[in-house]
């Protein structure tokens, strides 16, 4: 799990866009890095490393121009390494793109875009988005429709953000999957991977549905739908009092989270009583439970199935998110009785993944 975070607005972007990326550093914490657009050109600084380090030694909030991409990763394809830090670029350091999941089919895609003539620099499954976005822009007149167009080409799941040294007045945000809250503010327009990481409580807010693009500049925010027709979504303010996605006065999220677990399951038990009165029952007629999580929510989940076997006498199993895609489908297909927890029941932000 990676966060990302874009910002294009009427200010410099990249000190809002730094402020963010310490807000999702509890999503990844292996390298940093961020990229932006100033008078027709394209800044990139990234590196392995905590957010702190690598902005102590490349000074992102530096960065020049009102429109800036950041990310904070947790690699799942190619080392922890400056090359493969993201933003990644195209050939020509035009496109720069900040990616949170995992491109099934980056292989393919690669050697294809290998055999046409584009030169990788990093190991990773992401960097296939740039070159694709740059090869479909050959034959498509603006970023978004590039995006629409390599969108079509990607498997597996994603959240992006990409932006182009040629149109700098735009972010394109796609999703499928992945965690993407689109939002406009006093001063601009912002995608990130959660809404926590900007600071503005007052930002009205939608979330994309999967393979749904965000055209966002400083005046607003548009969206394609997946057929790439533009589509009016609602933009709603949420009430964000009381959450908080920093450490606060903890030394480490893992300590924070131990210490608000009273605190997490009353707001977890306080929700809607029917979906948990379904769930429950959804429980009580199935042959097992599968729980899916991530992360700490894995650990919790990981002690949760011992509950399971206590009170409802299911047998439970624990499946890595990222790895639930690899179980075979028509098993997965032929059991009515699978339960992906996290998705059921809102888990408060400090026990999801
Ligand atoms: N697959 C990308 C990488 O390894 C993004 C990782 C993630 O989202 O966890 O860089």
């Amino acid at each position: 799990m990676c966060g990302i975070i874009g910002f294009v607005g009427n200010e410099p972007a990249a000190p809002i866009v730094l402020r963010g990326l310490y807000k999702l550093e509890y999503r990844g914490y292996d390298s940093a890095g961020m990229a932006s657009i100033k008078d027709g050109k394209l800044h990139l600084k990234k590196d392995a490393g905590k957010i702190e380090e690598v902005n102590q030694k490349h000074k992102l909030e530096q960065l020049p121009g009102n429109i800036a991409i950041g990310h904070t990763r947790w690699a799942t394809h190619g080392g922890v390494s400056q090359k493969n830090a993201h933003p990644h670029l195209d050939c020509a350091n035009q496109i720069a793109v900040v990616h949170n999941g995992i491109i099934e089919n980056y292989k393919e895609l690669r050697q294809i875009l290998k055999d046409n003539g584009h030169i990788f620099t990093s190991e990773t499954d992401t960097e296939v988005i740039p070159h694709l976005i740059e090869e479909c822009l050959k034959e498509s007149s603006t970023l978004e429709k590039a995006v629409y167009k390599a969108i079509q080409r990607l498997k597996g799941s994603y959240a992006f953000v990409a932006i182009s040294a040629q149109e700098p007045q735009k972010m394109v945000a796609a999703r499928k999957d992945n965690s993407l809250v689109i939002g406009i503010g006093d001063n601009g327009s912002f995608a990130t991977s959660d809404i926590l990481s900007y600071s503005d409580r007052r930002a009205r807010v939608a979330f994309p549905e999967d393979d749904e693009i965000a055209i966002l500049r400083s005046e607003g925010v548009t969206f394609l739908d997946a057929r790439g027709r533009e589509i009016q979504k609602e933009m709603s303010t949420l009430n964000l009092e009381g959450q908080a996605s920093d450490k606060g006065s903890y030394k480490y999220f893992m300590l924070k989270e131990i210490v608000e677990e009273p605190q997490a399951i009353r707001k977890a038990i306080m929700q809607d009583k029917g979906q948990f009165t379904q769930l429950a029952m959804d429980i009580l007629r199935a042959r097992q439970v599968i729980i899916t999580a991530c992360g700490t929510s894995r650990y919790a989940a990981l002690v949760g199935r011992y509950l399971f076997s206590k009170i409802p006498k299911k047998f439970c199993d624990v499946v890595m998110a990222s790895e639930f895609e690899y179980f075979s489908r028509d098993l997965l297909i032929k059991i009515p009785w699978l339960l992906l927890f996290p998705k059921v029941v809102r888990l408060p932000m400090s026990l999801r993944e």
